[in-house]
């Protein structure tokens, strides 16, 4: 069965097709700057070298087709035509609390996923629009809506509520929600493997640092808490994105600079986080390089971001009453070993200990810790795309 996973973003999509025989990508590719000037696809079949289509897209339908032409080329393809394409398996930012699981795609769903622009309204209008393209464009094929926010559906009422009139939750739907629920899962999953047992019997801190980044405290496999809440500002700093603040802030920041309700979600969404501390990237790498050579704003940055990252491990180890893994994954936690460190040279009081030589590795599953440490630090690369390709070949398999 061959599956094709769509990320489709406000001006980028990104693809997969995985062959479910043994889970092998057959082509991966990603289009930029939809509706931009200087937009292209990239497009990769197996290990070869990237094909790239320098083109005006002007927008998804564009976008979309060029994908289509790209999976069937005879220079560069992997299929024939897209009848060979059993089903595409769609990433959804935010189902509410309407799907607590991955669902196929009906009228149904998407008058639900409407329904929940308001809560998401820069993530749900492009993956409703790639979701419209594709059916479209491939009308006999079954499509599946996998959706970040399912698997944090399972937090109890304690975690997920803030201390707002109860009116504002059943009126505006106003809670945590959570988010990057589909790699908290996977790495949830592949802990329990590497440590041998089942998940229910585990107790675990995963921490996804990437661009966008939030910590997760699950137990018996279902996830208790999480960082990011109603939106996906909340928790940690993140590239350019502020984390928790005083809530008081914001309107102090309206007045104070005039600001509209839409301009001040854009500018803590935007124009905060490690690109505004640091004064010269969002990007870890150029951070950490220019606080090597020592740039102050960039250390400083650096120490927030770790301290902030601590602090939410710590509170849930203690929301979860002890923890058996720390798990560290996505761009930043695959790949900058001294963010593993940094967060976790502090937590010795609670058992944490991880072996240095251990942690000078990049993206691949290893356990970091010492062999006396009493929890296990857990390097896990996350898969996303591979989950939304198991659940759309489940979900069609059932239907
Ligand atoms: P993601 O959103 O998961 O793709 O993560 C992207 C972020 O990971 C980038 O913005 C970088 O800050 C960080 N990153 C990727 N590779 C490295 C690296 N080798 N060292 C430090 N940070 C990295």
């Amino acid at each position: 069965m061959k599956i094709l996973v769509i990320n489709c973003g406000s001006s980028s999509l990104k693809y997969q097709v995985f062959d479910m025989a043994k889970e092998d990508v057959l082509a991966k590719g990603l289009v930029e700057k939809i509706g931009l000037p200087g937009s292209f696809l990239k497009h990769r079949r197996g290990e070869e070298s990237n094909h790239l289509v320098e083109t005006p897209i002007k927008d998804h339908e564009v976008a979309i087709t060029l994908v289509i032409e790209a999976l069937t080329s005879g220079e560069h393809g992997v299929v024939k035509d897209m009848s060979e394409i059993e089903a595409v398996g769609h990433r959804v930012v935010h189902a509410g609390e309407k799907y607590a699981t991955s669902v196929l795609i009906t009228p149904e769903v998407m008058q639900a996923l409407r329904e929940c622009i308001a809560l998401a309204p820069l993530h749900n209008p492009p993956n409703i629009m790639g979701i419209e393209v594709c059916s479209r464009l491939m009308p006999a094929v079954k499509h599946a809506a996998v959706f970040d926010t399912a698997f944090h559906q399972t937090m109890p009422e304690y975690a997920y509520r803030y201390a707002l009139p109860q009116t504002y939750y059943e009126k505006y739907g106003i809670r945590r929600y959570g988010f990057h629920g589909t790699s908290h899962r996977y790495v949830t999953e592949r802990a329990a493997v590497l440590l041998g047992k089942s998940a229910d019997e585990l107790k675990l801190i995963t921490c996804h640092l990437g661009n966008g980044a939030s910590v997760a405290a699950i137990s018996g496999g279902k996830s208790m808490d999480t960082s990011m809440g109603f939106t996906p500002l909340e928790g940690l700093i993140m590239g350019t994105r502020s984390g928790d603040l005083d809530p008081a802030i914001i309107p102090f920041i309206m007045e104070k600079e005039q600001m509209s309700p839409e301009q001040v979600n854009n500018f803590l969404n935007k124009s905060c986080g490690m690109n505004a501390l640091s004064e010269v990237s969002s990007d870890f790498r150029v951070i950490e390089d220019a606080a090597a050579q020592g740039d102050h704003k960039s250390k400083l940055a650096l120490e927030m971001y770790y301290y902030r990252v601590r602090k939410y491990v710590g509170a849930y180890a203690a929301a979860l009453g002890g923890v058996d893994a720390i798990v560290f994954t996505a761009g930043l936690g695959e790949n900058s070993p001294e963010v593993r460190d940094e967060v976790c040279k502090h937590l010795g009081f609670m058992g944490v200990e991880i072996d240095p030589a251990k942690n000078r590795v990049r993206g691949k599953e290893v356990d970091l810790s010492t062999a006396s440490a009493k929890v296990r630090v857990l390097l896990i690369p996350t898969n996303e795309e591979l989950v939304i390709a198991r659940d759309t070949k489940f979900i069609v398999g059932s239907v």
